[in-house]
């Protein structure tokens, strides 16, 4: 078994996203510039976004935050968004969710530029991603694309079994490894709550992705020997041997799992550094329009 190493091809990849910074700086005097909205106080929103503003720092960029109330109305948050998408120096905009019930969600996704859209949850940049055109990429499924790219883990012909169906991960990441191209071309199976006989299936994965928010569902012994395992899962649960009282674990039990599997991400230090790195990848390109031109 070998480890996807999440810390180490996340780490490489910074270092090349920051020499691109550097050189986007040098022509276009300014940094790329991302702005984060964080609504409310919620604990694990709070420790994604700091973390996210702290990457912008360490490859160069420029970053915003902005902190509102949780009783923010949702015609403040939209007429920020509307200063943001005219603002020429901000390249990529972030909402943290989950939002207040009060704020649909929906709503404030439409309202992002989708050429600012670096998290790719506006329905054009979803669509353009299903028809492969190109599109920013939901930074999560980017991460776990380059995550497979670095270790050139084949693809093609593999069957690639992905466990949720959630518009951020399950789904897209589902399009991605079934499009042309690598990583894809891989027959894949989306299951979800409703899916019979989960165990067949998760028998016949060459490749798993798990994305369903239950602490070690999957067990190394529902699997095929040689998988490779991309664990998206972030579960806490309680360790009294850890001074927090709590540790992370991921949606597959690592210790037997890594007795059948190739490969494994790990959690932590696996998918979640690659979402970062999915998320100044796409900052760095709505900088430079690569995508949209305008
Ligand atoms: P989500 O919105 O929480 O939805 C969970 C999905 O799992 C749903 O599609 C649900 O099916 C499915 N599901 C639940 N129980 C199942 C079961 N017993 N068998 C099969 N499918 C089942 O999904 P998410 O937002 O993608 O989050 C999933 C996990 O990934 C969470 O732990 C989250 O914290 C983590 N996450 C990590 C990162 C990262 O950067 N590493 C990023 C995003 C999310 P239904 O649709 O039928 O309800």
């Amino acid at each position: 078994m070998a480890l996807l190493d999440g810390k180490l091809i996340s780490a490489d990849l910074k270092k090349k996203i920051a020499e691109k910074a550097d050189l986007f700086f040098k022509e276009n005097n300014r940094k790329p510039h991302l702005a984060a909205l964080l609504i409310g106080n919620d604990p694990a929103s709070e420790v994604y976004v700091e973390s996210k503003i702290r990457s912008c720092a360490e490859v160069g960029f420029t970053s915003t935050l902005v902190r509102y109330n949780s009783d923010i109305s949702e015609d403040s948050v939209i007429q920020l968004i509307h200063e943001w998408n005219q603002n020429p120096e901000i390249d990529g905009i972030l909402v943290q969710v989950p939002l207040p019930k009060h704020i649909d969600e929906e709503k404030i996704t439409d309202t992002i530029s989708p050429a600012k859209d670096v998290d790719g949850f506006h329905p054009n940049n979803l669509g353009r991603m299903m028809k492969n055109l190109p599109s920013f990429i939901s930074a999560t499924p980017l991460g776990i694309l380059k995550l497979l790219e670095a270790y050139s883990i084949p693809t093609q012909g593999k069957h690639c079994v992905v466990l949720g169906r959630s518009s951020n991960v399950g789904s897209p990441i589902s399009i991605l490894m079934g499009r042309s191209g690598y990583p894809g071309n891989c027959t894949v199976t989306l299951c979800h709550s409703k899916t019979e006989n989960l165990e067949g299936i998760l028998k016949e994965a060459d490749i798993l992705i798990a994305a369903i928010g239950k602490p070690e569902f999957v067990h190394g012994d529902q699997l095929k020997p040689g998988v490779v395992i991309i664990d998206v899962g972030i579960n806490r649960i309680p360790d009294l041997s850890k001074k927090s009282g709590n540790r992370l674990v991921g949606d597959v039990h690592f210790e037997s799992a890594q007795e059948v599997a190739s490969y494994i991400s790990p959690v932590p230090g696996g998918v979640g550094l690659m979402t970062i790195v999915g998320l100044l990848e796409n900052t760095l390109l709505a900088a430079q329009k690569t995508i949209y031109t305008k």
